[in-house]
């Protein structure tokens, strides 16, 4: 069995550097799932779609057929690199709204499944343990306080040169939090078997070591 881990967890988490630092160390796949709902997003909002449940057949036929391919870190839509255009809090937030479309999370479960290939997987997102791969040996749900996620974010768009302001940050990912746990299908919530860590007053190489600890258990 092709071995997997999973790292779900809320917006801002660093579930995208834990998970991609695991998977360079142990030599593994990485899927980043929610590449592929801001796909979606990007995708259904060029053909001039509202992201609303009226589309919701339209956007699942193109999450079902999203011509798209991952080069290392770069995401390539159609022959066109979007890695930058699917980063935007903007489109995080389409993301989040085509997620909670019942048919469009289905459309994608087959892509997302199909990344789990030998020597093995690590894959981050909201519902890769309680879903996408249930049968997963390791499960992480990986938290940290909203005000810790604010400035983590804050920093990052900083550092690229995009103004933002703390406060608005918080409160668009506490908002998207919120739709992401209370919709009906496959609400952000931890696996019974997941393993909650808490990364709060943690760097990334003790949230990696721990988790490799987890992994060789
Ligand atoms: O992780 P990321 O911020 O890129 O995800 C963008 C949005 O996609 C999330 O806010 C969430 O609504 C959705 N998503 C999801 N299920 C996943 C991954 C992402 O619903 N497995």
């Amino acid at each position: 069995h092709i071995p997997v881990i999973c790292v779900d967890g809320p917006t801002a988490s660093g579930k995208g550097t834990l998970a991609s630092q695991l998977a360079q160390t142990l030599g593994y796949h990485y899927l980043d799932s929610g590449a592929l709902y801001r796909i979606t997003g990007l995708a259904a909002r060029r053909a001039g779609l509202a992201l609303d449940t009226a589309h919701e057949q339209s956007i699942a036929r193109l999450a079902a057929t999203l011509p798209v391919r991952f080069e290392g870190e770069r995401v390539i839509l159609g022959g066109e690199d979007v890695s930058e255009a699917i980063r935007s809090e903007a489109a995080g937030m389409d993301a989040s709204q085509v997620s909670a479309l019942p048919s469009v999370r289905s459309a994608l479960v087959e892509l997302q499944q199909s990344f789990r290939r030998l020597p093995g997987l690590v894959a981050d997102g909201r519902d890769m343990g309680t879903v996408i791969f249930p049968d997963a040996p390791l499960k992480v749900f990986l938290t940290a306080s909203a005000a810790r996620r604010a400035e983590r974010r804050h920093k990052q768009l900083i550092s690229k040169g995009i103004p933002a302001k703390i406060d608005v940050l918080r409160a668009d990912l506490e908002a998207r939090d919120a739709r992401d746990t209370q919709r009906a299908v496959a609400p952000l919530k931890p696996a019974q078997d997941a393993l909650l860590l808490d990364n709060s007053d943690q760097g990334i190489a003790e949230s990696v070591a721990q988790v490799l600890g987890w992994w060789e258990d």
